[in-house]
């Protein structure tokens, strides 16, 4: 709570204004002004520091693309330091999210659905968002973790749906009278239950796109075609969808990045020898904060992970939330959260 002496010609209006909040949660903390039109210069009133307390990011079915963009929308005026920008469109035209929250050098990057029917990733990563926004603004801890001294030294940036259009189409909201909804039902064998829908839009898979012995993985998945999943693409990057994740990894200096998918409870943390000696050390962290177990190495490759470590040789980690089939439940959402929650934040620290 800061005490602020009001000047000549001041509202409670704009002192709200100047401190970035509401006139309401202003009110609110002061309760002992009856007539808000009545605030004399010289007086004090006491301004909040903490954002209002309403929950913007509740947890719940089917929460897709368009609850996202409202909860961002939302977020980004509550919490005015969360910045908002795109990094491309998808093949059906929406833009593609990015959040940036904190202003240190260092830089971390996380980012979710890439897989279609692990929408639930999403959900869990713009959750994180309000919960680290507003632990900072009310100068409170998580766990153990100091926000103020961690906002100051890392840049997160997160993209929290990878692969909007799938979202969509797993969660029955792509309009039906459309030609890409015709292909996509074609690629499904006809079936209109979308479930098991990893891919894109228009049946590749985006977590098998970048260039990191791509062709290995050409001829290790069994589709040859466009499927709702494990399709490579005709070439690496055919998809804009990942072509725009590649773009922004280059237009930046992450020290690690981690893809949050669904589900088995594991940290994935190698990647051909190329990652580096740390990488052990900070999966072992990982692990301590969530109860998953850490896998070096699967027979697989042109993972966004895999291109990241290949590239830059610094730690990158694809994390498989949960336990089940997916789509996972929403049921499961804050058993899932009290895991991840640990290896958002110790992700940042390390
Ligand atoms: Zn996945």
């Amino acid at each position: 709570m800061i005490k602020h002496t009001v000047k000549q010609g001041e509202t409670l209006f704009i002192i709200a204004q100047k401190y970035g909040i509401s006139l309401s949660s202003l009110l609110a903390a002061n309760p002992n002004i009856k007539n808000p039109s009545l605030i004399r210069p010289g007086q004090v009133v006491n301004v909040p520091t903490a954002a209002p307390e309403r929950t913007i990011v509740i947890p719940r079915d089917s929460y897709g693309y368009n609850e996202m963009v409202n909860d961002l929308e939302t977020l980004r005026e509550s919490y005015p330091f969360i910045k908002v920008d795109s990094i491309g469109t998808t093949v059906m035209d929406r833009s593609i999210p990015v959040v940036r929250i904190g202003q240190g050098k260092k830089e971390v990057h996380y980012n979710g659905s890439f897989h279609a029917n692990e929408w639930i990733t999403s959900l869990l990563l713009m959750k994180f968002i309000e919960v680290y926004a507003k632990a900072y603004v009310s100068g409170k801890k998580i766990g153990t973790f100091n926000i103020k001294s961690l906002f100051d030294s890392v840049s997160l940036w997160v993209v929290p749906m990878v692969n909007p259009d799938g979202v969509q189409l797993v969660q029955g909201k792509i309009d039906t009278n459309t030609s890409t909804f015709a292909n996509a039902l074609r690629i499904n064998r006809g079936s209109r239950d979308f479930s098991d829908w990893k891919a894109n839009i228009r049946g590749v898979d985006l977590n098998d796109q970048f260039p990191a012995h791509w062709e290995t993985e050409v001829s290790r998945r069994a589709s040859s075609g466009p499927s709702p999943r494990d399709y490579t693409g005709t070439a690496p990057l055919s998809e804009p969808e990942a072509r725009a994740m590649a773009d922004f990894t280059r237009a930046h200096n992450f020290r690690l990045v981690s893809a949050f998918h669904t589900q088995g409870e594991e940290i994935y943390w190698g990647y051909r020898g190329l990652e580096p000696n740390e990488s052990q050390h900070i999966v072992n962290r990982l692990i301590e904060v969530s109860g998953y177990e850490a896998v070096r190495y699967v027979e697989s490759d042109a993972g966004y992970k895999d291109w990241f470590i290949q590239e830059w040789r610094r730690p990158g980690f694809t994390v498989e939330c949960g336990y089940g089939i997916n789509p996972l439940p929403i049921s499961q959402f804050w058993e899932i959260w009290g895991k991840v929650i640990g290896i958002f934040l110790m992700g940042m620290y390390v």
